[in-house]
């Protein structure tokens, strides 16, 4: 039999899989570090990450041998029972960011409803709010995941156009906007703050310095949980741990995934105090898959790489350099550059018809992939072992690529 080339590959997906995404026309059949390799050996950098889900490289060796080790000894029990990796792992990763508990789920969506409930039942329990009253406020242009409730409360037509009714409970503010939250938090119904550190899906929506702890403080003041969805923006992708470690912000709920287990296994993590976490008892809430012996011993592999290779300070120092080569680039198409860490975005001026799309097409056949994120941003986000001078080559190619258009 013939084989298959990349459109080959392409037709497949179309005909046998739901139409939910739109890649770019590049498949992929092995990824190590930064680099990936499609289907006919074709070299590229990648800058996407999996949406920063692979902060720590594609297969980190230190990964992939927990994974394996676990994998021959035992995968999943449910939490009918005990199994002699969750403690383990969940001290470990509750010393590691400072809380008592975790929740353990497995992917971001799910870590985000969990914060909801939590936030809801705290609300009813602590604070004293009146049955079905909670409300929880969120931000313009959030990206919380795809499930019925968190796409009630999203502000892009496309996740929510006919999936309704909507899940009621959410109060939109503008994001960055401290006097709007001002205004509501006092709201004696009000249970929760959720809010993402920096808007990664939006296009990589930095907020003004102090906004962080501004919004925290409001919380505080109002007896208002501050929830940080760090799924995209934490371990190490900012140039710290976590996105609010850069104005010192210590969550009441914080939500993690993605690069929680350097994207080789779906885990997600909600890490509260006993005052919250307690709120939720035996059956009140949980998943088959959640605190899976595999994911823990990866979980545990991911976080220690995340120390062991400094990442948050190479994505510091890596991404300062990105940026300022970036902002030297001579060309028209470049609207804007900004970012922080290694979480980066460009806004694209379209030139001649071309957009974002058609940079990403042209950059992919030049060596290094990224996705446009609406119309006319792209983010860049490459895994955080990186070099500098891999960072120079891309910023070169990235150069050679917007000066085809010219
Ligand atoms: N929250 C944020 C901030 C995200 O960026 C994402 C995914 O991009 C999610 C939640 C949803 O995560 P998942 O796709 O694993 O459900």
């Amino acid at each position: 039999m013939a084989k298959m080339t990349t459109e080959d590959y392409i037709i497949r997906e179309d005909k046998y899989g739901a139409h939910n995404y739109h890649p770019l026309p590049v498949v992929l059949a092995r990824g190590e570090g930064v680099h990936v390799w499609d289907v006919e050996g074709k070299h590229y950098y990648d800058f996407l990450s999996a949406y920063s889900a692979v902060n720590q490289g594609h297969c980190h060796p230190k990964i992939i041998a927990a994974l394996n080790e676990q994998a021959a000894k035992l995968t999943l029990t449910s939490r009918a029972f005990y199994n002699d990796v969750l403690g383990e792992y969940e001290e470990y990763i509750t010393r590691y960011f400072g809380y008592d508990k975790v929740l353990p789920m497995n992917t971001g969506a799910e870590g985000d409803e969990t914060a909801i409930k939590l936030c809801r039942k705290w609300g009813y329990l602590k604070k004293g709010i009146p049955q079905n009253q909670a409300k929880i406020i969120v931000c313009e242009n959030n990206f919380h995941g795809r499930t019925t409730t968190i796409v009630s409360f999203s502000s892009d037509p496309e996740a929510k156009r006919d999936f309704g009714p909507y899940t009621p409970g959410f109060v939109t503010i503008p994001y960055n906007d401290l006097q709007a939250l001002e205004e509501i938090a006092s709201d004696p119904t009000v249970a929760g703050f959720l809010v993402e550190p920096i808007q990664g899906e939006a296009g990589v929506y930095v907020p003004d310095e102090g906004y962080l702890k501004g919004a925290y403080d409001i919380c505080r003041k109002n007896n208002v949980l501050f929830i940080a969805d760090e799924i995209q923006t934490g371990i190490a992708r900012t140039g710290k741990l976590l996105a609010v470690d850069h104005e010192g912000v210590r969550p009441d709920v914080l939500i993690l995934g993605k690069a929680l287990s350097g994207g080789v296994f779906p885990v997600s993590a909600v890490l509260a105090d006993d005052d919250i976490m307690l709120c939720i008892k035996p059956g009140e809430h949980g998943s088959t898959f959640g605190g899976n012996p595999l994911g823990g011993k990866v979980a545990i592999a991911a976080l220690e790489v995340v120390k062991e290779e400094r990442l948050a300070d190479r994505a510091e120092v890596l991404g300062k350099i990105f940026r300022d080569e970036l902002n030297r680039i001579d060309s028209d198409m470049i609207g804007l550059v900004r970012g922080k860490g290694l979480l980066n975005a460009v806004v694209i001026k379209p030139k001649n018809g071309k957009e974002a799309w058609d940079v990403c097409v042209a950059m992919k056949d030049n060596g290094l992939i990224a996705k446009p994120t609406h119309n006319d941003i792209i983010r860049f986000a490459p895994p955080l072992v990186i070099s500098e001078e891999e960072v120079m080559e891309c910023v070169g190619i990235i150069a050679k690529t917007l000066k085809e258009f010219d």
